[in-house]
């Protein structure tokens, strides 16, 4: 009938009635207010070696706690990148992860430690980041390679020229660049080729099976090859079970990160590993 129909069209149209849409628009300014406030809060999942145990870097992942619910970055993320705030919020990441790092410096006496920065599509496209970067560099003396950045795959899709130049001046400040979620995204090996990347990062997607599937078990054997033949370090998400990392082991693999090390966390006042660290 026409009222069906009308009944129908109403439905379609109302914005409230596209949930996704009216979420994002109730959280925007919330999270507008929650950025400029420097209210994002930071933890940190250390990154292992597989040798020793110790952790050689950590990976600063965003947090927002909005009345009285934690938003995940997969959502707010997203979300920022949709109001145009990525470049303040990384911003904010950046230098919140840049002044942690330089206190755990000082805390074991050099500068070997990492810190990684997820940083979006956007940003590796963004020709001023390199600048920013710079600037956490040298305000908290770090040494450039300590400052590792995060892209996806999916960073080269849209302007791969650019995302070629930004990786570039980050290369030649000295930073490192990761390849995160290796494995899950639409780029192709070719524009990879043409990123100078350090680190690679296996997606968590072929770790969850990897001590019961020998299938999984080759698929894992292999990247590590293609990681260690392109001289990256190979880092592997998503590590659970000590099953996995006895796996990760016999493969040769040295870097993991997951939850059987340490989930993400506020950062230890002191480092529980310094001892390990000095060694
Ligand atoms: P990611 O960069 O791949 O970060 C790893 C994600 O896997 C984190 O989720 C971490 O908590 C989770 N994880 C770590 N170990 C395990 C494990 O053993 N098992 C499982 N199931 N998960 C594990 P989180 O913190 O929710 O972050 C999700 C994604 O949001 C990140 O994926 C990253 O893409 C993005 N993100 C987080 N913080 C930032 C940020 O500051 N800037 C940008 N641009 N993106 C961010
Ligand atoms: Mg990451
Ligand atoms: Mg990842
Ligand atoms: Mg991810």
């Amino acid at each position: 009938s026409a009222k069906g129909a009308g009944k129908h069209r109403i439905a379609r149209y109302d914005p409230v009635m596209t949930l996704p849409g009216a979420r994002d628009l109730a959280l925007r300014t919330p999270l507008q207010r929650a950025i400029g406030a420097g209210e994002i809060g930071v933890v940190y999942q250390p990154i292992i070696d597989l040798r020793s145990g110790a952790p050689v870097a950590f990976e600063a992942l965003a947090r927002w706690r909005y009345d009285g619910e934690d938003i995940p970055p997969d959502v707010f993320v997203p979300m920022a990148a949709r109001a145009d705030l990525l470049p303040a919020l990384t911003a904010h990441v950046l230098e919140v992860a840049a002044a942690q790092l330089a206190r755990w410096s000082v805390e074991v006496g050099h500068r070997s430690l990492r810190m990684s920065v997820n940083i979006s599509p956007a940003i590796i496209a963004d020709p001023t980041f390199p600048d920013a970067v710079a600037g956490v560099i040298s305000r908290y003396a770090l040494a450039p390679e300590q400052l590792v950045l995060e892209i996806t795959e999916d960073s080269l899709l849209a302007d791969l020229t650019v995302a070629r130049a930004v990786a570039g001046r980050l290369r030649s400040l000295g930073a490192g660049l990761a390849l995160d979620d290796f494995g899950t995204g639409y780029s192709s090996l070719v524009h990879l080729r043409q990123i100078p990347l350090q680190y690679l990062k296996i997606d968590r997607g072929f770790t969850g099976d990897l001590d019961t599937n020998p299938v999984t078990e080759r698929f894992m054997r292999a990247l590590l090859a293609l990681g260690r033949d392109l001289g990256l370090d190979v880092v592997v998400e998503g590590v659970e079970r000590v099953e996995q990392a006895d796996v990760l082991r016999q493969l040769g693999c040295r870097y993991a990160q997951g939850y059987l090390f340490a989930r993400p966390g506020p950062a230890p006042t002191r480092l529980p590993t310094a001892e390990l660290l000095r060694a």
